[in-house]
């Protein structure tokens, strides 16, 4: 079935349906864990709730907020590669998103008016442990300026890191992404580089997180080499369904390695609080995604 009738089959089954639904709007979504986190939390606390994936081309994302506003949707996750898209067919964004310009939680207020917000900033916060407490000290490069990398980057400088780095394929997305982080900390050193010159200066980094989508397909190179790199320094990669090429780079070099898994469980426990108003089931959420992960690895 065409996407454009699987929509309108849903928009039918749902106007129908006394079941509530969060949707996942993105491009690719098959990869995606956050169906079977979301599903076996709203099953512990009872609700009849269910999370499923929509892919979506492009000039579909006003059809897709179309279907938020079905009383019986409660809101939506964005991903790859709508979190700024979306944003201009909302009806509120909190300041966090406007600024960011990047959207990856939907929810209604009483109203039915539809509000964007972000919870992958504070995700990846948490997700560091106890790198979290060091901030403070950190020197840290960023690879990508898309919507994840603007939260990350935004995060860590809000929350005090001593060198915060960017490095894009599009070097015009990092200068302006460089500009915007400059206005929130007076303390931290912002610069944005090439590619061959991040790779020249990686011994200076404590900690390098991987926030591009390559690296979503298996075969999927590395956006950096990693030979110069610091051993004993952390690198994160914000893909969570397999290892990367970028991972297993930073293994083989003697770096610390964080995969997205922990990031997807904590941005997705701030999601499911601001749909359902309940505390998320964190055990509960973390062994469905472990789960979830073997079984897509094994296919
Ligand atoms: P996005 O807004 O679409 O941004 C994509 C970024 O990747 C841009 O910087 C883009 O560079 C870069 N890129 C794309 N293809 C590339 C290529 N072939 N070579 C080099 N750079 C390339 O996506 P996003 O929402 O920021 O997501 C980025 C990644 O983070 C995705 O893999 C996503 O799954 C992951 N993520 C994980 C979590 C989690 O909870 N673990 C949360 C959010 C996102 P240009 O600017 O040059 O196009």
């Amino acid at each position: 079935m065409e996407i454009m009738d699987r929509i309108h089959h849903r928009l039918n089954s749902i106007s129908k349906s006394s079941q509530s639904y969060v949707f996942l709007f993105g491009n690719p979504v098959h990869h995606s864990l956050s169906p079977a986190m979301h599903n076996a939390a709203f099953k512990a606390l009872g609700l009849p709730w269910k999370y499923s994936s929509i892919l979506l081309k492009p000039e579909q994302i006003a059809l897709g907020v179309e279907l938020l506003k079905l009383p019986q949707v409660r809101g939506a996750n964005i991903t790859v590669p709508y979190k700024e898209a979306v944003g201009r067919y909302l009806n509120q964004l909190s300041p966090w998103s406007h600024r960011l310009q990047s959207v990856n939680t939907c929810f209604k207020n009483p109203r039915g008016a539809l509000y964007g917000t972000t919870t992958d900033g504070e995700g990846f916060l948490k997700s560091l442990g106890s790198y979290r407490k060091k901030i403070s000290q950190l020197q840290v490069l960023i690879l990508g300026a898309g919507g994840s990398a603007r939260a990350v980057a935004s995060a860590l400088v809000l929350e005090g890191a001593k060198r915060v780095h960017i490095t894009n394929r599009t070097t015009a997305k990092a200068v302006e992404l460089k500009r915007k982080l400059q206005t929130y900390s007076k303390t931290c050193e912002i610069a944005c580089l090439d590619i061959p010159e991040a790779e020249k200066q990686l011994h200076r980094y404590d900690m390098i997180v991987q926030a591009t989508s390559l690296g979503l397909n298996k075969n999927d190179p590395s956006p950096i080499r990693l030979t110069k790199a610091q051993p004993g320094s952390l690198a994160v990669d914000l893909i969570y369904h397999h290892r990367t090429e970028f991972l297993r780079l930073a293994q083989m070099n003697h770096l610390k390695t964080l995969d997205g898994l922990l990031m997807l469980l904590y941005q997705g426990m701030l999601s499911f609080e601001y749909w359902t108003r309940q505390k998320a089931p964190k055990p509960i959420m973390y062994q469905a995604l472990l789960k979830s992960r073997h079984r897509f690895n094994k296919v």
